[in-house]
């Protein structure tokens, strides 16, 4: 058995919490390669060291004191050394890193620093060998991820490495400068890896005690899913439920390796197993809910719609001259709708209005701005009635207006249009209707 551990910022931020992820991976032999996250919050108040190293490097580049944000950074470190007690130094390394900052080597680099310095902690805490990912992670000029090179090195290098640890997040562009994946990337870094060892399973280790039905910031104490299959993850996941990265899906699902999202503060719950398919039952009609906010709606109609050929078209083709991507676009016979992120449509308001005019010329158009849309996932749903009803059913005994309603052609999803100010109330409503009333 192999795995892969890959450890998020909270289960990293201090010696305390080190010291849960050393005993977990010496809880299992089977946890060989480590990929570790650098120092996130150790409390609401607290702040990500990446988010310090990206001030640090802004203000060392524009010629403004940085000394005191290096300082702190340093002190995050200092700490977790300190109460490891392992014999390492990182002096020589904060004095690179700082030449560096004032010579501009650029952003990228300066927030890799953030998971470089903590690989190395854990690589001497654990006694583990320790890969610069850098020497194994490639980009191309472009700054795209180059997953056959970087399969090919990583597999080779690692084949003769008993156990190791690749710090996440980054890696490097051929002409040796440092290129990271989007924020929260380290998840990227562990599938990667995964991928490249044939790894038996992946395991994420975070905050939470697995996958959860609804996001804990609005439904408390949430259920926990015990498991999901890749493509709900990914609905829920692109529609706001950030537990984990939505590109760390792909290297390792083509392999069949399963994901599990597991608690460094509760090791003994089981998390979430994700997977390509499964024939267990859900255990609820929905697996998960998730939702954004910040979408507006044009509405379009014209009497005979329905009998204009290329008439949808002429439309999108107007949001795609101003490069606006469409969300979800529901019709009626004479009307259509279409749904966008209001950041991206309002810069072009005008002009699209005047385009869509043009080229299809409608009675009306119409818009309305401040949406949220929710996304009630579920493999179960297809199997059940009534499931459309419920949901709606449940809104309205909350008094929220439903705006839109989109089910998918698999039915593993039901998209619901609601004014943002009930968005929260409204996945409440949803919640109860499906997890707190089937317990
Ligand atoms: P890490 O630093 O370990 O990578 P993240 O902050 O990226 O952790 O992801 C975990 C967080 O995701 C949780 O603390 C939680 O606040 C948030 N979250 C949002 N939606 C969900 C959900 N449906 N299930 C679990 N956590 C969620
Ligand atoms: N440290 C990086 C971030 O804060 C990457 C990660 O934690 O996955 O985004
Ligand atoms: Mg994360």
């Amino acid at each position: 058995m192999k795995k892969v551990v890959k450890f998020g910022g909270s289960s990293l931020a201090s010696a305390k919490q080190f010291k849960k992820v050393g005993d977990i991976i010496r809880a299992d032999k089977s946890r060989r390669y480590v990929v570790p996250s650098a120092p996130g919050k150790r409390n609401d108040k607290d702040e990500k060291v990446t988010d310090l190293l990206y001030q640090c490097y802004d203000a060392a580049s524009e010629g403004r004191s940085y000394k005191k944000i290096l300082e702190k950074i340093k002190n995050r470190y200092e700490e977790i050394i300190e109460g490891l007690n392992v014999n390492l130094s990182l002096d020589h390394e904060f004095a690179n890193i700082e030449e560096n900052f004032v010579n501009k080597v650029g952003r990228d680099y300066a927030a890799s620093r953030g998971e470089y310095l903590n690989g190395m902690i854990m690589a001497a805490y654990l006694g583990y060998e320790f890969i610069d990912a850098a020497e194994v992670i490639f980009f191309d000029e472009n700054g795209n991820f180059e997953a056959d090179s970087t399969n090919k090195e990583l597999s080779e290098r690692l084949e003769h490495v008993e156990r190791a640890v690749i710090p996440g997040f980054y890696g490097s562009k051929h002409d040796g400068s440092i290129k990271t994946f989007s924020r929260g990337g380290s998840d990227v870094t562990g599938s990667i890896v995964a991928k490249a060892i044939h790894a038996d399973m992946y395991e994420n280790w975070t905050d939470v005690s697995g996958f959860l039905v609804a996001d804990p910031r609005i439904i408390k104490n949430p259920e926990v899913i015990e498991t999901i299959t890749y493509k709900e993850l990914r609905e829920l996941a692109y529609m706001g439920a950030s537990v984990l990265h939505e590109d760390a899906i792909f290297p390792v699902r083509k392999e069949g390796i399963p994901i599990n999202i597991r608690n460094t503060n509760r090791p003994e719950d089981k998390g979430t197993l994700i997977v390509e398919s499964t024939v267990r039952k859900p255990r609820y009609t929905i697996t998960g809910i998730a939702g954004k906010k910040g979408f507006c709606s044009i509405n379009i109609e014209k009497a005979m719609m329905n009998s204009e050929v290329g008439f949808g078209r002429k439309v999108l083709e107007v949001f795609e001259d101003f490069g606006v991507s469409f969300e979800h676009m529901p019709s009626g016979i004479d009307t259509m709708t279409v749904l966008v992120h209001q950041s991206e449509f309002e810069e072009f308001e005008q002009s699209v209005i005047a385009g869509i005019h043009r080229a299809v010329n409608p009675d009306f158009v119409e818009m309305e701005s401040d949406l949220a849309l929710i996304a009630v996932v579920g493999r179960g749903m297809k199997a059940s009635r009534g499931t459309a009803g419920r949901i709606f059913a449940a809104l309205a005994h909350a008094r929220i207006n439903v705006k839109m309603i989109d089910q998918g052609s698999s039915e593993l999803n039901i998209i619901i249009g609601v004014k943002d100010a009930d968005f929260e109330t409204a996945i409440k409503a949803i919640y109860d209707i499906f997890i707190t009333t089937e317990i």
